[in-house]
C-alpha cells in the first residue's frame, strides 16, 4: 500500500470493515465506520490547514531581505495552493458526511450501483463505481487531447 505524504490522502489507519454474510450493504454499522473515517480524515485536515497559517504568518514576519522575499513567495504559492486543495478536500467531506447522515451513501452516482465497502475504504469520498469512474477518466481525457 502506498503511503500517504500528504493528508490529502485518504487515511490508512482503520480497521477495514468485515460484513457478516448476508449484511445489509450501508447498514447502520457500515454508515458509522465510514461516518469515523471521514470525521478522522477531516481533523488531519484541519490541523495540516491550522498548520499551513501558522507557518505562512512565520514566515511573512521572518524575511525582509528582497532575495529572501523572492524564494518566499514561491514557497507560499506553492503552500497556497496546497491550501487550495485541502479547502476543496474539505468541502467534499462534509459533503460526504451530509450523504451518511441522509443514508444516501455508497451508491455510484451514475449507474446507482453499490460501489463496495473495500473502494470506499481506498476512497471514501467515491461517488463512482469503477466502471463509470474508468469511463469518466476516459472521457476526460479525450476531451482534454
Ligand atoms: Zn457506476
Amino acid at each position: 500500500m502506498p503511503v500517504a505524504d500528504t493528508k490529502t490522502e485518504a487515511p490508512k489507519k482503520f480497521t477495514p470493515y468485515e460484513a457478516e454474510a448476508g449484511e445489509e450493504y450501508m447498514n447502520e454499522q457500515q454508515l458509522e465506520h465510514f461516518r469515523q473515517i471521514l470525521l478522522g480524515w477531516k481533523q488531519e485536515l484541519m490541523e495540516e490547514v491550522d498548520r499551513t497559517v501558522r507557518h505562512l504568518q512565520e514566515e511573512a514576519n521572518n524575511y525582509a531581505d528582497p532575495a529572501d522575499r523572492a524564494t518566499q513567495e514561491e514557497g507560499f504559492s506553492l503552500e497556497l495552493r496546497t491550501r487550495d486543495r485541502e479547502r476543496k478536500l474539505l468541502k467534499k467531506i462534509n459533503e460526504t458526511l451530509e450523504k451518511i447522515d441522509e443514508e444516501d451513501y455508497g451508491f455510484c452516482e451514475a449507474c446507482g450501483v453499490e460501489i463496495g465497502i473495500r473502494r470506499l475504504e481506498a476512497r471514501p469520498t467515491a461517488t463512482l463505481c469503477v466502471d463509470c469512474k474508468t469511463l469518466a477518466e476516459l472521457k476526460e481525457k479525450q476531451l482534454g487531447g
